[in-house]
């Protein structure tokens, strides 16, 4: 599939101010964010398509390399942190995401109020992993473990940031709602209280370790189940798997981003299996009973008819993929059987052919296939 341009993607002119560019990611971030619509692809992908348009065109050195050179411009500066290569480990996705609703909401915060005014609660950074399996792996689902580093609670402070039995005072500035307001025409307009930067709290005496944040940089071993069928591009969430909230709150997920090997033999094609198989010459013509390898390794019997023509597929039912969360159900297996043509023969099998063709007649100027003939090959 073609890319799509950023600025189309983002529905925006060439010509836009970067606000205009916040403003219109903003808007498809608020709408297709997948927290919003789990499980829903098309969002998922809309959403991805924005994020990684706004991460090229909100950088000022971004957007003119891409203004320039389209994608290729683009290409390896981090702008489309979705092509990175497998087992790179992580990176924050959401990076740019969860400021943009800080400012949108006032403050007020993904994770909402939690009553008596105190201030934002945090949302840690969602974290992207790239895993790659094998062909089998995806098709039989496995478990794996991995390893990746994310912000975890600091173990001094246990995440306050405070240094210990100092804790946190009230914000004086904002009284502890974290926001300020200032009337501008019909509206009043709540921003981040400049004073705790909209976490309704100070820490005046900040833990040593992690310097107040209440995080510090971990590496992390976590359990990812990948089901049965799964099928490269797909993502798994863990919730709360992410980074750790600044000063405590709400831990971001991580996204296991699915990659898959190819096999040597089986192609995928949704939940059906492709393979080609080799017949001869003989076989071909007069038919016979053949064996076909499945993917797990059992014989299944395959008749092929005499006068089989090279080039013709047949199916083997249920011995496809099996479809995700499909209680069972699976794809076919599609065999496609190629004729051999011997490149060298014996001069006993020359004679014979020879032989045969006496019999047989052949054509010294053959006419071309009509098109209707070939279609029904
Ligand atoms: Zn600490
Ligand atoms: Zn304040």
């Amino acid at each position: 599939m073609a890319k799509r341009d950023y600025y189309e993607v983002l529905g925006v002119e060439k010509s836009s101010t970067p606000e205009e560019i916040k403003k219109a990611y903003r808007k498809l971030a608020i709408k297709y964010h997948p927290d919003k619509n789990q499980g829903n692809a098309e969002s998922e992908q809309i959403f991805k398509e924005a994020t990684e348009a706004y991460e090229v065109l909100s950088d000022e050195k971004k957007r003119k390399a891409f203004d320039q050179f389209g994608f290729a411009g683009v290409d390896g500066m981090g702008g489309p942190s979705f092509n990175q290569s497998a087992f790179t480990g992580f990176e924050d996705i959401f990076g740019d995401f969860s400021s943009i609703f800080d400012t949108f909401f006032g403050g007020g915060g993904m994770g909402g109020h939690s009553g008596g005014g105190r201030g934002r609660i945090h949302r840690g950074q969602d974290l992207r992993f790239d895993m790659t399996i094998s062909f089998n792996e995806a098709v039989y689902g496995v478990k794996k473990e991995i390893e990746f580093n994310r912000d975890a609670p600091c173990g001094t402070c246990h995440g306050s940031g405070a240094a210990s039995g100092s804790g946190a005072k009230t914000c004086s500035s904002c009284g502890g709602s974290g926001q300020v307001r200032r009337s501008s025409g019909f509206f009043s307009i709540a921003s981040n209280c400049p004073s705790c930067n909209g976490n309704g709290t100070i820490i005046e005496n900040p833990c040593g370790e992690c310097h107040g944040t209440g995080t510090q940089r971990k590496s992390q071993k976590v359990k990812v189940s990948i089901p049965a069928g799964i099928d490269g591009g797909k993502r798994i969430r863990l919730d709360g798997q992410g980074s750790a909230a600044p000063q405590g709150g709400v831990p971001g997920d991580l996204y296991v981003y699915i990659n898959v090997k190819p096999h040597d033999f089986f192609e995928r094609d949704s939940n059906d299996l492709l393979c080609a198989v080799p017949i001869s010459v003989s076989q071909a013509i007069l038919g016979a009973e053949i064996f076909v390898r499945t993917l797990d390794d059992k014989k299944r019997k395959l008749k092929v008819a005499s006068g089989t023509p090279s080039g013709k597929i047949l199916r083997i039912r249920g011995e496809g993929i099996p479809m995700l969360h499909g209680n069972g159900r699976k794809g076919d297996l599609y065999v496609k059987l190629i004729v051999e043509i011997p490149k060298r023969i014996s001069s006993k099998e020359k004679s014979l052919l020879k032989e045969w063709a006496e019999v047989h007649g052949e054509q010294d100027s053959p006419n071309p296939f009509s098109l209707n003939e070939l279609r029904r090959m």
